[in-house]
């Protein structure tokens, strides 16, 4: 029997009819509309799509810090420039007072959240990880936890013996509020084996702890790493899980679709994936994912222009202005974004701008974020007060706000 996720003998336009008149597409479509699929057709009809799951005159973006606690990994991914085995001299860990520090810069500079992923540190026990959640919960009460990624639950609940549900509940209970997506890369047993992805976690692994994310009643996002050396059957069968597991449970909030970055890894023969390959990825995903209300570009891997460019082929979401990066950056992408450029992106577009809580629910104002922006003035090291720019007035004004009283309780330094 063929694979489900061959292309399908259909020409691309009828693909598309079916697109256009509301009727879900079969994976062998999906991999049709990437091999043979005109770019500017797939947009158009992307956009479609995106303009019915969401707001047409908004795009929406996020402020918040990927904070890489550890990048001691017990795994030797392929494709990874991030992570230090255990024992090597540069191997770290983020004492909890750091981490609340750059916490407080991202609160200075309107963010609402932190996404806390690291590598796989075989010496942290799950009490390391509730220490940290309450940490932050105890500390910074208005900052949004996206912590840890599927590798790293599944290690922790080998380590402690734990089902997957028992680990995100215990992590939940301490002040976790949502999962991100990363470790996803291609979903796919053949890929995962060829780049040494597979023993951190299997695809059923991988979709696995999501499920029990979403049934502790936790938020994820799922994402896609592409650009690998993967045939396009590996790609369709990575959005296929996706699709299977939001049907079953409706759990996952955006999808998030960027390319390999082969600086400093294992494999830099492997060549670079260009825009037309990014963006008519973007919107198959578009197309293929009915059930994912939003879609954000990669403007951290595909620099800011493709990255606008996105918000024509599917996306309505450009993510997060990203104060902090460490992963892709060790990698060889490099680039950083202030909340005055994102809006232009944004507006240059054709769209409003609005800034997003972090699961999506709202937009938030500058009025909100204002407060503890001013609270935690201080924070701000030179460089982040430039990125700061004028659309804060109390950092425009340089105006020095005293260190509130409880930013520093609680905060024992580790490792
Ligand atoms: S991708 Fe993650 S799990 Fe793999 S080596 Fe890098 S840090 Fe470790």
């Amino acid at each position: 029997m063929d694979s489900p996720f061959a292309p399908a003998p259909r020409r691309p336009d009828a693909i598309l009819g079916d697109v256009a008149a509301g009727r879900r597409i079969s994976a062998g479509d999906a991999h049709r509309l990437l091999a043979d699929g005109d770019l500017l057709e797939l947009g158009r009809a992307a956009h479609e799509v995106r303009d019915r799951l969401n707001d047409r005159a908004v795009a929406t973006y996020n402020v918040d810090r990927n904070i890489n606690y550890t990048n001691i990994c017990v795994y030797k991914c392929r494709f990874c420039a991030f992570y230090r085995p255990p024992g090597h001299e540069e191997g770290y860990l983020v004492p909890f007072e750091e981490i609340g520090r750059k916490v407080e810069e991202t609160l200075a500079l309107n963010g609402t959240g932190v996404l806390l992923q690291g590598g796989v540190n075989p010496d942290l026990p799950l009490a390391y990880y509730v220490d940290l959640v309450t940490f932050l919960r105890e500390n910074y009460p208005a900052i949004h936890r996206h912590c840890f990624s599927p590798p790293e639950i599944k290690f922790i609940a080998r380590k402690e013996r734990m089902s997957f549900f028992d680990v995100i509940a215990t992590l939940k209970q301490a002040g976790l509020m949502s999962i991100p997506g990363g470790g996803a890369e291609i979903l796919s047993d053949r890929i995962r084996k060829e780049v040494q992805a597979y023993p951190k976690a299997s695809p059923e692994e991988w979709i696995d702890v999501m499920r029990q994310a979403h049934a502790n009643g936790l938020k994820t996002t799922a994402t896609m790493m592409f650009g690998m050396g993967e045939d396009l059957a590996a790609r369709v069968e990575h959005l296929q899980r996706i699709r299977d597991l939001q049907d079953e449970t409706s759990g996952f909030t955006a999808f998030i679709a960027w390319t390999f970055q082969h600086e400093n890894t294992d494999m830099p023969e492997v060549p670079e994936t260009f825009a037309h390959e990014y963006l008519k990825t973007v919107a198959v995903a578009r197309l293929f994912l009915d059930n994912v209300t939003h879609l954000q570009s990669s403007w951290v891997t595909q620099g800011k222009k493709i990255g606008q460019a996105a918000l024509a082929f599917g996306a309505d979401d450009m993510g997060s202005i990203m104060i902090e990066e460490n992963v892709v950056s060790a990698a060889g992408a490099h680039y950083t974004m202030t909340q005055d450029e994102m809006e232009h992106l944004v507006r240059a577009a054709g769209y409003e701008p609005k800034q997003r809580t972090n699961l999506y629910e709202r937009f938030v104002t500058r009025e909100e974020t204002a407060p503890l922006a001013a609270r935690y003035r201080h924070a701000l090291t030179p460089e982040l007060r430039d990125r700061a720019s004028a659309l804060l007035p109390v950092v425009a004004r340089g105006e020095v706000v005293p260190r509130h009283p409880d930013a520093s309780r609680g905060g024992a330094a580790r490792g």
